[in-house]
Order: C-alpha cells, then sequence, then structure tokens
C-alpha cells in the first residue's frame, strides 16, 4: 500500500501532462505529449498558445516569431537557429502525419532565453508572456539618449564594477501621495513622507555594505516623473527601485481590509487591479507641469523599444527577488509580482522596480509602515534584495565573459 501510493506521487511528479501559457488575463494549455524521443508539445498548439503561427518555411523547415524573435527549426536536427546563433536543442524536432512535434524545453529555455518577454516559472510549469509598453503612454518628444557607459573591450582585465542602485522615494513636495488610514484611526500617514522615510534608510543600508547609492530625492520635494529615470541615468544605475504606498479603492466591498505588498515590473497592465495601480501612480504626472523639468524634454516618455526590452527580463526577475524576500519578513499578505505602465520607470534604461510597500489605507499595514522598526524591516529587506541581485547578475555576466 505504501509502495503503491509512493509509486503514485512519483508518477504524478513525473507526469505533468499539459504546460501553462499566461498572456496577461489569457491562460492556454498545451499538452504535453509524451514521445519515443522524450517530451514534446505539438507545434501548432504551441503556436496557438503563444498567439502566434508556426510557420512551414520548407519541407522540413518552420520558424517560430514572437516578441520580434525568429526562431528556426529543422526536423530532425538537434539544433535551433536564432539569427545567427545556433543553439542546442534536445531532442531534436520530429514529423508524424503532418504534425510536428518540439521539445518542451522550447518553452522552458529556448523562448524564455532568447525572446523579449517571456518568463518560465517551473514551480507552476508555466511560461508567463508579458509585454512592453509602448502604445499606452502619452507620446511627445524624442528624449535625448541616455549616456551609456562605455562597454569594457574583451582584452581588459576584469575589475570589479562598483554598483550603483538607485532609490526613489515616490512623491514629494505638493505631492503628498495617498493618505490614511480610511477608518480614522487615531492617526494620518502620508506616502510622500514614509516614501522618504523609507528610502532613506534603504540608502543607509546599502550605503553600508559598499554600494553607492543615488537618491532621486532626498528631502520633501517634488521631482517630475520622466526626471526621476533621467537622474538614474545620468548616475549610470544598475538598478532602480521605486518606493510607494498602495490605496485601497474606496469603491470596493471593505477597502479598509486590503492590505499587503507588491512588486512591480514595467510591462502592460493586464488585470484591473494591475491598471488601479498604475492609474494611482501615474496620476502624479498632474504635478510635473508645476516643477522645473529638465530642459528640453520635460515629459518625453516614449520608450526606446529594443532598450526596454533588454531590461524587461531582468526587471521581472528583480522583482521576483524584491517580493520573495518581501514576504519572509512583512507581516501583511504576499499580493504577488505584477505588472504595469509606470511612467516613473518608463525613464529608466536599467532593471526597474516599483515596491508598494503595504496599503496605508489599511491600519495595521499604515501603523507598521509608520513605525520606525517596520521601516527598518522594510529597508533592510529591499537593501537585501538589491544586493542578492546584483550578485546574481555579476554571476551571470561573469559566466557569459567566460564564455
Ligand atoms: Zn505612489
Amino acid at each position: 500500500m505504501i509502495a503503491l501510493a509512493a509509486l503514485l506521487l512519483l508518477q504524478v511528479a513525473d507526469t505533468v501532462t499539459a504546460l501553462t501559457v499566461r498572456d496577461g488575463d489569457r491562460i492556454s494549455r498545451v499538452p504535453i505529449v509524451f514521445a519515443r524521443a522524450g517530451r514534446m508539445l505539438r507545434a501548432d498548439d504551441l503556436g496557438a498558445a503563444l498567439g502566434t503561427k508556426i510557420e512551414r518555411t520548407g519541407p522540413d523547415r518552420l520558424v517560430l516569431a514572437a516578441a520580434g524573435t525568429s526562431i528556426e527549426f529543422t526536423i530532425g536536427v538537434p539544433f535551433a537557429r536564432v539569427g545567427t546563433d545556433v543553439t542546442p536543442l534536445v531532442p531534436a524536432p520530429v514529423a508524424s502525419q503532418g504534425v510536428v512535434l518540439l521539445p518542451v524545453s522550447v518553452a522552458t529555455d529556448l523562448l524564455p532565453r532568447v525572446a523579449a518577454g517571456f518568463q518560465f516559472d517551473a514551480s507552476r510549469v508555466e511560461l508567463r508572456r508579458f509585454r512592453p509598453v509602448v502604445a499606452s503612454l502619452p507620446k511627445k518628444a524624442d528624449p535625448p539618449l541616455p549616456a551609456r557607459r562605455p562597454e569594457r573591450s574583451m582584452t581588459e582585465p576584469p575589475e570589479r564594477q562598483e554598483h550603483v542602485v538607485v532609490v526613489d522615494a515616490g512623491h514629494g513636495g505638493q505631492d503628498r501621495g495617498m493618505s490614511g488610514p480610511i477608518r480614522g484611526g487615531k492617526f494620518r500617514i502620508y506616502e510622500a513622507d514614509i516614501t522618504l522615510q523609507v528610502a532613506r534608510r534603504v540608502r543607509d543600508v546599502l550605503q553600508s555594505k559598499g554600494v553607492r547609492v543615488i537618491m532621486t530625492r532626498d528631502r520633501d520635494t517634488l521631482i517630475a516623473l520622466g526626471d526621476r529615470g533621467r537622474i538614474a541615468n545620468r548616475a549610470g544605475g544598475n538598478l532602480f527601485i521605486s518606493i510607494h504606498v498602495n490605496a485601497a479603492n474606496p469603491r470596493w466591498r471593505d477597502p479598509g481590509a486590503a492590505r499587503g505588498f507588491e512588486t512591480y515590473f514595467l510591462a502592460e497592465a493586464k488585470t484591473e487591479d494591475e491598471r488601479r495601480v498604475e492609474q494611482l501612480e501615474n496620476e502624479a504626472v498632474k504635478y510635473d507641469a508645476e516643477v522645473e523639468t529638465s530642459a528640453g524634454d520635460a515629459l518625453s516618455f516614449i520608450l526606446n523599444d529594443m532598450k526596454q526590452n533588454e531590461h524587461l527580463r531582468e526587471s521581472s526577475d528583480l522583482a521576483a527577488t524584491m517580493q520573495r524576500s518581501l514576504a519572509k519578513v512583512l507581516p501583511g499578505p504576499d499580493r504577488g509580482v505584477k505588472q504595469a505602465g509606470f511612467m516613473v520607470l518608463v525613464s529608466a534604461y536599467m532593471p526597474a522596480v516599483l515596491v508598494e510597500i503595504g496599503f496605508g489605507t489599511n491600519i495595521p499595514d499604515a501603523r507598521f509602515m509608520a513605525s520606525a522598526t517596520g521601516q527598518q524591516i522594510l529597508a533592510n529587506t529591499i537593501a537585501e534584495a538589491a544586493t542578492s541581485y546584483l550578485a546574481q547578475l555579476e554571476r551571470r555576466t561573469s559566466v557569459g565573459a567566460s564564455r
């Protein structure tokens, strides 16, 4: 009996029968085909789930085009071609009775690696797609390209790079952000104060670990949304962390009860809740006209597609690291990693996240965020997530360089 149960469990673990493809609210299941060579996916099923067609370009060739990347497969050949790069693919694609089967690794490994905007979550057997924001943002004049640090040449000895983390305290000056709590607690908090207090603590913790920190503001002043990113670019930042406080929608059934923390990266908002927070934070743009903005391109939120795509994956990884760290210590519920089109993130050309550290509308959350202890816990955790992400990044780039 016990042996049988163990065997059954093993089989369940070993026989995931489908892979999920999530594109915002659209969820598709792609059945896994157990072929002789290994686990495969039907090319047409995968194409349909990705919202793209996998085209036959020859009797034994096919091309999968997704997110601007074309991947070429040849039946019977254990390699895939992306541009001029050839990458191993095991097992090789097979065709039988007009049906082409591709190895599962196309979805779990190849796509997330070569195409922008894909991430595979192994624990859920889920391929997630997110799209960069382009259309939904107001378009103004082209901003000048941010100054990029010169690429290090291959012949130079590797040197330890100094990391720069940009900490952005949301709102400030006449823009107080949200205020709460809403059930008439005996105290009142303003987002602009909380974000500054937490940001300063994050700065102190990071500096104590030898990380260079740039604050977009370190006093109670208003900085235009677009300028926050520009400050970060000018400083040659490696990471951008924007700190905010969430607010419940007063139309919710019990708005005072909503609490918890969430981390966003920049991509098109897909759910109603993501759009709510996007609107909440982008509203600050109304103050931009009243602040001195950088000459020439005051409200330039246009984004350079390529540059944003470069950071999409990194930003979502950073958001996941951040959210995981917060979940270990914060009292409120873990609301997960989310995506939305925040103007403040658009202008920063580096991996960037926006953290909603709690609901100021909720009494316990507000009390935690306003307390010195709560703020220190938040700051330690945000700083630790940043440094652990930088360490990951360093490992990855040094592996890349040694190849
Ligand atoms: Zn905010």
